[in-house]
This record gives C-alpha cells, structure tokens and sequence, in this order.
C-alpha cells in the first residue's frame, strides 16, 4: 500500500517513503495541559491517531510520541504574554503542578473514551530541561543564538531558511508592530530559547540564570530529538502551529544538527464551531461532557471528525453531531446483523477473496481513499455502499465472512465500533439497566443515561425504541 500525504513544507501531496525502511517515526505537538482539551483540540488528537493507523495499515512500525505542554506556552503565541499555566494557576489560585496533574489524567481519560492508541511515549516539557538548556547552549557556541541578559534569542537572520514553512518573510515580520514591543532583541522577528523571571512560578537554575524557564518552541526541538533521534519523518500539529511554533522548531534544530530535521509535516485544519473560532469566553469551546450531557458519546464524536478531511477546516454543528451518531449506529448495526442474524464469522484472509467481489472492491476503495492523504469521507463511503448493498439484498451471503473481516480491518482505521462483547448480561441484568436508563431520561442526566446505553451495547445489545416502550434484542 503507497500512500501519498500533503506536506506542508513542500505543498503538495508525495508519496511516502519512510526514512528506515519499514518504520516510520513521528512526533504531534500534544495539549498544553492548564485546562481540559476541548473538542477543537481532540481534532489535532484524532488525525495523529488516524494517521497512525493508517501507517500501521501499510504494514510500517509506527514510533509514536506526543508532547505534553506544561511550561512555556504563552498566552500569545509570539513573545509578548504569560505563560498559559501560570495564568490558570493564578486565576484558579491553584498550584501550576497541581494543575498539571489534573488536567493530565483528564487527557487521558479522553484520550481513552475517544479509542485512540496510546502513543510510545508523552514526554512533560519540565522533565527535558537539561537535554533544552544543552540545546540552547549548543546553538549559542554556533552563533546562531546570543544573551541579553538572562535571556536567550534565536537569531533568525542566522538562519536562511527560516520561514520556508509558514510563507512568512523575516522582512514582512519585522514591518509587524507588534514584534517591536521587545527592543533587547537584535531583530523584531528573533524568538526566545530561554527567559528569565524570577516571579515565574515554574523556573529552573541553570546556566542562564537563577530564575529561568524554557521558550516553548525549544521544548518540541529537544524532546523530538531524544525520543526519535536527529532527523525523523513525521511531524504534526494543528493549523496554527505552523508558525511560529514549527517555523521556529525547523530553524533551531537544523541549526544545530546541521542537517534535515523532519521530512514530512502535517497540519490539521482547525475545528470551528456554528462557523466560527471556537473560544472560552464564547462559551462554545465544548469538552467531551458537553458531549455526552446532549446524549453523545465520545465514539460519536470520533466518528465526526472521521467523515471530513483534516486539509479542510470543518465546522462542529449539533445537527452534523447528530447525523454522526446515527452512521456510526448504522455502521454498528450492520456488523451486529452479519454476526447475529447471519452468523457470520470473521478471520477472512481478505488479500486473497476474488478481486471481482464487492467485498474486494469496497475494500479497495476503502484502502485507495486512506491511501491517497487519508481521505476518510470516501474511504468510509465505501463502507456504507457494502451496507446498503447487504440491507437491499444485494449482498450475497456467501460474502458474508468477508465484509465481517472487511468491517474489523476499517474498524482497525477508524476506531468508531462499539466493543463487541459475548453477552455478559443476563436478561434480567438488561431489563434492569433499560429501566435505569429510562429513569435517568427522564430526570435529564443524559451522562448516565448515555453510560447504560454504552454499556449496552458494549454487551452486544441493541436497542429498538416502539410505540410499546424499549424493546431490546441481542447482536
Ligand atoms: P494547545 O493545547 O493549545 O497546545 O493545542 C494542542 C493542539 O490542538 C495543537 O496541535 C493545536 O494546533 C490544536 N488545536 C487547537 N485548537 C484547535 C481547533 N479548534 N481545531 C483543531 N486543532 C486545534
Ligand atoms: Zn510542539
């Protein structure tokens, strides 16, 4: 399977080949953990799970690490503003650290509820000091940063390339008002490696100074390179990391490896919500609860963000949610029934059912789609086509098998099926836990309501709302 990606840097759509022949090592600048992720973020999350599924579909061995933010990050991405941390522990009157932790283990329990594969490694910012104060230091002796102070700058017009990522020109930068706020810089456009302050309440003694605490840039620079070495082959984020985050993180690093740093880099397109930013002060930057208080499952929401491309920026509406929810159901629905009704069993070697069958070309389809820079919508397309094919009587039976194993393997990609389970409940456990979710209906606390349905479900029980109250069936 050849898959060909878009790369930001190069713009345009190439075939990949990994650096090693058979692994593909890749980097995603994860959460800045001073609060819960919101949706908009657990896009950036999503792709970076996608797109390592996919890896792992073209047979490659996929070295996956995501960063966790927890010092560094200011409120505005360029040089001027708090770092986020310290200003969610000021405002909460909360220890940054204890923040740190919480928000964490919420990540995590997302991560989880949203089935993506735990990555190799989630290297903290604050645990890579060292490896950060040795890289800066490296790129002070080569010239290409310099002191003021106990401050440390990048200087940018030490490094040719610099803005061949984003587009921008260090000129156009430098004519930007709001670069010149700082003048210990040489040049407007320079960044920093290391600040100084000794109100900071997250800071280290080194080299530099007493009271000193890492630039944010530089932190994804040193963390890439010890977990993945010197030159890697995927690196991801969203939209907005482009620049300055990444601009800045390509000219530190191959200034000091001297030499290529990552080959391919990859942006999510950004979440918006009712067709604009998403934003706290808007009150519509949703979490996964906001979610699930409406009835939806963090499974659902996965399956949103799977029927759209990540090149495209997509917009989070409680209808598309809605519309969502019930493809996944059909989609779950349809592997319940070639289970159950039909009996079928899975474990098909799919490389080797007749090419003319419309198993094999759903599946071709479905595998050309991700192929071709991950093209979720048509990939699932060709889902639905087997489905419809099956609900029309169009299938044959004999196919059965193979669309069972065709759906596992899609299931392999997209991670959007319920967990089938063999029973587990007895009936009277069943009856028990509709007359709950009923009840938690009713008195509005879709949460645990929406709890019992997954539980459910995951026991393979599926439900059918008549005019004579629930009636349930098992498969
Ligand atoms: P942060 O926690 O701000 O460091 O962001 C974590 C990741 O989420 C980064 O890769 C961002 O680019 C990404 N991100 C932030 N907002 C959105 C959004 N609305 N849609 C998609 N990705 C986002
Ligand atoms: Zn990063």
């Amino acid at each position: 399977m050849e898959l060909h990606l878009y790369n930001t840097l190069t713009r345009r759509k190439e075939l990949f080949r990994p650096i090693r022949d058979g692994e593909v090592r890749m980097y995603h600048c994860g959460p800045t953990v001073y609060q819960r992720p919101h949706i908009g973020n657990y896009r950036a999350f999503l792709f970076a799970d996608l797109l390592r599924r996919v890896l792992e579909l073209a047979d490659l061995k996929v070295t996956q690490i995501m960063n966790l933010t927890d010092v560094g990050h200011l409120v505005d991405d360029a040089e001027e503003g708090d770092d986020k941390l310290e200003a969610q522990a000021r405002k909460d009157k909360l220890d940054p650290w204890q923040i740190v932790e919480t928000v964490t283990e919420q990540f995590f329990i997302d991560m989880e509820a949203l089935n993506v594969k735990r990555a190799d490694a989630y290297p903290r910012a604050t645990d890579h000091i060292p490896e950060m104060v040795a890289m800066v230091e490296t790129l002070i002796d080569k010239q290409h940063a310099y002191r003021v102070g106990d401050n440390v700058y990048f200087d940018v017009h030490s490094f040719p390339a610099y803005g061949r990522l984003s587009g921008n020109r260090i000129e156009d930068l430098e004519a930007g008002a709001r670069l010149e706020v700082n003048d210990e810089k040489k040049h407007p456009a320079d960044f920093a490696l290391w600040k100084s302050d000794e109100h900071h309440l997250m800071k280290w003694d080194t080299v530099f100074g007493p009271h000193g605490f890492p630039g944010w840039h530089i932190e994804c620079s040193a963390m890439s390179r010890k977990f993945l070495g010197d030159h890697f082959d995927i690196h991801t984020g969203g939209e907005d990391n482009v620049f300055p985050h990444h601009e800045c993180e390509i000219a530190q690093s191959e200034s000091v490896l001297n030499g290529p740093f990552v080959n391919l880099w990859m942006h999510t397109k950004f979440l918006q919500v009712d067709g604009g930013k998403m934003g706290k002060s808007l009150g519509n930057a949703y979490t996964l609860d906001d979610l699930s208080e409406r009835g939806y499952s963090a499974l659902d929401y996965r399956f949103l963000m799977m029927r759209g491309s990540y090149r495209t920026s997509l917009n989070f509406t409680w209808e598309a949610l809605k519309g969502a929810a019930e493809a996944r159901r059909n989609l779950n629905d349809f592997r319940s029934r070639l289970l159950g009704e039909s009996g079928a069993e899975g474990g098909v070697a799919l490389d080797a059912i007749a090419a003319d069958s419309a198993v094999a070309k759903a599946r071709q389809a479905f595998r050309d789609a991700l192929a071709d820079d991950l093209n979720t919508s048509e990939s699932l397309a060709a889902l639905f086509m087997l489905r419809n094919a099956y609900v029309h009587g169009k299938l044959s039976a004999s196919e059965y098998p193979a669309a069972l194993t065709l759906l596992d393997e899609a299931d392999g990609v997209f991670g959007f099926l319920d967990a089938v389970e063999s029973g587990g409940l007895s009936d009277q456990e069943v009856d028990q836990l509709i007359q709950e979710r009923g009840e938690a209906r009713a008195a509005k606390d879709f949460a645990r309501a929406d709890t019992i349905r997954d539980k459910l479900s995951a026991a393979n029980i599926t439900l059918e709302d008549t005019p004579d109250g629930v009636k349930w069936f098992r498969g």
